[in-house]
């Protein structure tokens, strides 16, 4: 009855936006500030954007809680999937779900109805900078982003029996496998993990095991191997430090991913990016932490992350390295929001604002 679904807007696709870097210099993205931390959180990562002269301008667009408000069921107004689409880069603050009703989170509509197929989640420590207890962990898992138990496919049986059902296919396992391989070898890892459940579920996840072995013999230069994933998230816990690469399916990835951010030291410190072949969208890890909201003390970190992986994405690398090296000589400096402040490590607890202006500072 509307497109606010996504599915059926008819736009005209601008070209992609490394082409348009090349051509004009400029890459308009589509943002939206989001709900609770999400407008402070962003107004800081928009400042630092704009101190380091990043080749961006901004479509912003309204999702989440007002347009709920509105009525419309997926928060997202038909203008907001319209830029969406056209800029095919989007820049989005965390968004509140509102809880009970018929609303479907917004994340899984942006994700489907774009066609967001992976999800790439960094997770790095930066001790001794910032307290962790695994200072040399640097993992990405790369999780499948469509597919999986997230497919949509649940019904009441009876008033006792609930099913749903997993969804796992040849080309969809295939296009995140290989996307894994390819990532492994742009940004110079060396081995890629595959963690399935496949002793148990042997045609869904067997069938994901199988792609991962076929497409890894086209990568002879990239290590791989296989785990379990319930003793390979043990590992994961205990010993971080000894992955690289992880790819998976989609529910295991979104609670790997979770646990290994929170194992790096903070949630507040990740980004993440939804790539598809024709929009990618870019947040940080956590939500719109609604406890903290307004109050001037949010770590603006992990949008701000997921602002230089966008950067990258667009083909403007030499722009992402220098926020980076600021932002990394912020926390060496020890000047800590306070989800991160440790005494003894940190030297200066700040608010969004002063760790921003600090971020700027070491441009
Ligand atoms: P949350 O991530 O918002 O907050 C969890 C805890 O971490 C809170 O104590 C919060 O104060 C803290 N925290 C999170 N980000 C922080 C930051 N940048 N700086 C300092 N502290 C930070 O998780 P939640 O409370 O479970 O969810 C709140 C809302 O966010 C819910 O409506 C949920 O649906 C939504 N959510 C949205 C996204 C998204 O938009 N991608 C992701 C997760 C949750």
């Amino acid at each position: 009855h509307t497109s606010s679904d996504g599915a059926s807007a008819q736009v005209q696709l601008s070209p992609t936006p490394r082409r348009r870097l090349e051509e004009t210099g400029v890459v308009p993205i589509a943002v939206a500030y989001g709900d609770g931390i999400g407008p402070e959180i962003t107004e800081s990562v928009l400042r630092v954007l704009d101190h380091a002269d990043a080749p961006l301008s901004y479509d912003v667009i309204e999702v989440g809680r007002s347009a709920y408000e509105r009525g419309i069921t997926s928060g997202i107004p038909d203008e907001a999937w319209d830029a969406i689409r056209r800029n095919r880069v989007f820049l989005k603050g965390p968004i509140t779900t509102p809880q009970g009703g018929g609303y479907k989170s917004l994340n899984v509509t942006i994700r489907k109805a774009l066609s967001l197929f992976a999800n790439v989640r960094p997770t790095t420590s930066y001790a001794p900078y910032v307290a962790s207890p695994h200072p040399d962990m640097d993992l990405v898992i790369i999780r499948e982003n469509e597919e999986d138990l997230y497919a949509g496919i649940e019904h009441r049986q009876t008033q006792e029996v609930h099913q749903i059902l997993k969804l796992i296919t040849r080309p969809g396992s295939e296009r995140i496998v290989r996307y894994a391989f390819e990532y492994a070898r742009a940004y110079g890892r060396t081995n890629v993990t595959c963690m399935t459940k496949d002793n148990i579920q042997k045609q869904t996840d067997g069938l994901f095991h199988e792609v991962f072995r076929e497409v890894a013999r086209e990568y002879p230069d990239i290590e791989s191997d296989h785990q379990i994933i319930d003793i390979g998230a043990a590992r994961v816990a205990a010993q971080p430090e000894a992955f690289d690469v992880i790819v998976t399916p989609n529910l295991y990835g979104d609670i790997l991913s979770d646990i290994a951010a929170q194992i790096a030291g903070s949630v507040g410190l990740a980004g993440s990016a939804n790539v598809g072949a024709q929009v990618a969208m870019f947040e940080a890890v956590h939500g719109s932490a609604p406890d903290i909201a307004g109050r001037g003390i949010a770590n603006p970190s992990g949008l701000l992350v997921a602002a230089t992986q966008m950067l990258v994405h667009i083909g403007a690398s030499e722009v992402a390295q220098t926020i980076r090296n600021a932002w990394l000589r912020t926390l060496e400096d020890g000047i800590h929001p306070a989800d991160i402040y440790r005494e003894g490590v940190s030297k200066q607890k700040v608010g969004s604002e002063g760790f921003t202006n600090a971020v700027i500072d070491r441009l």
